[in-house]
């Protein structure tokens, strides 16, 4: 079996490639390197640098994959407000571009990366996937679109699909520059023995999920879920003030966070139900936060050793 992977030099399409390779699954992936590293490429993984909105029609018919997973994107919220076109390019019609291919090369599934964003201020907690769609961003709104979009060639021409909805991702690999995740922020800043800012009092919660546990839901929706769209979280709350807590015990060390204002429009607790994903793809999330965390620092202090 062969699966290619959009956006698989970044750090979820990594994650991704390693567990596929683990089931003796090849691997091709296609990257543009915008956001994503040469060196975040398993070897055994074939990298076309190459852009989802180009003619993909060569590689595919070089590669012949079997399956397909959709994770290149524009993933940055902020700059998804500040510059929309090129989100709404990326994010649509690169997926729109995408799907011509599959239909066309006879791709026997996508698998596609989409996000929480797209629920805007939750109206019930755990928000499930019944929860109306209400995205506060440019961003949750085009992924909400690459979705629909996904859904219609399913209709018009019977490529399947499974949609996955991701809480917040942290993780090996996960970049601390840019719009990172605020786990990636806070252990660059202690590692580099700097101040961690909080916004807010800290006490706002989210769903966190650990890298690895994304991957493997991945590779149950090749097998399972077909046309089906489900979240992808721990449906645990992790306040910001608990993951100092976590960071402080782990390090051995007292860790005093400088408080600012709070930012505007900043959701105060987001968890996802992840009920449909255990039942529909028979998943779980083996990584409780601390075991995820603790890896996690692992992997950002033997990366900061190495780079010194
Ligand atoms: P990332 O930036 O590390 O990965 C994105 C990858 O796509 C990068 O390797 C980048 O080079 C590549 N890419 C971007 N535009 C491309 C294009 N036009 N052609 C080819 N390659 C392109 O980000 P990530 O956090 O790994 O996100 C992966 C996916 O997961 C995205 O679709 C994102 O929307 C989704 N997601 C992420 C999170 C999270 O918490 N990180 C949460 C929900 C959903």
């Amino acid at each position: 079996m062969k699966v290619l992977i959009t956006g698989g030099a970044g750090f979820i399409g990594s994650s991704i490639a390693e567990e596929l390779l683990k089931e003796n699954i090849e691997v091709v992936i296609v990257d543009n390197l915008i956001t994503g590293k040469e060196r975040n490429v398993p070897r055994e993984a074939v990298l076309y640098k190459a852009d989802i909105r180009d003619n993909l029609g060569e590689i595919f018919m070089e590669e012949q994959p079997d399956y397909v997973i959709h994770l290149a994107a524009q993933v940055s919220v902020s700059s998804s407000i500040g510059d929309p076109v090129y989100d709404g390019d990326e994010n649509i019609v690169g997926t729109i571009n995408l799907l011509k291919t599959c239909v066309r090369h006879k791709t026997k599934k996508i698998i596609f990366a989409s996000t929480a964003a797209l629920y805007g201020n939750p109206q019930f907690l755990p928000v499930d996937e019944t929860h109306p769609v209400a995205p506060v961003s440019p961003y949750g709104l085009s992924k909400h679109c690459a979705e629909l979009y996904i859904q219609l060639f399913s209709r018009l021409y019977g490529l399947p699909y499974t949609i996955l909805r991701y809480a917040n991702v942290y993780g090996v690999r996960q970049d601390a520059n840019g719009e990172a995740g605020v786990v990636a922020i806070f252990i660059e800043k202690l590692l580099n023995g700097e101040v961690v800012n909080i916004h807010g009092d800290g006490l706002q919660t989210r769903d966190f999920i650990f890298v690895e546990d994304v991957a493997r839901a991945n590779v149950a929706a090749l097998t399972r879920g077909d046309n089906e769209t489900i979240n992808i979280s721990t449906q645990a709350r992790i306040s910001i003030q608990d993951i100092i807590g976590e960071l402080s015990l782990i390090q051995a060390t007292s860790i005093s966070p400088v408080y600012l204002d709070e930012r505007p429009g900043d959701i105060r607790h987001s968890i996802l139900s992840n009920d449909k994903a255990k039942e529909t793809l028979n998943w779980n999330p083996e990584h409780s936060f601390s075991t995820g965390l603790r890896k996690t620092v692992d992997y950002c202090q033997s990366e900061h050793l190495s780079i010194k």
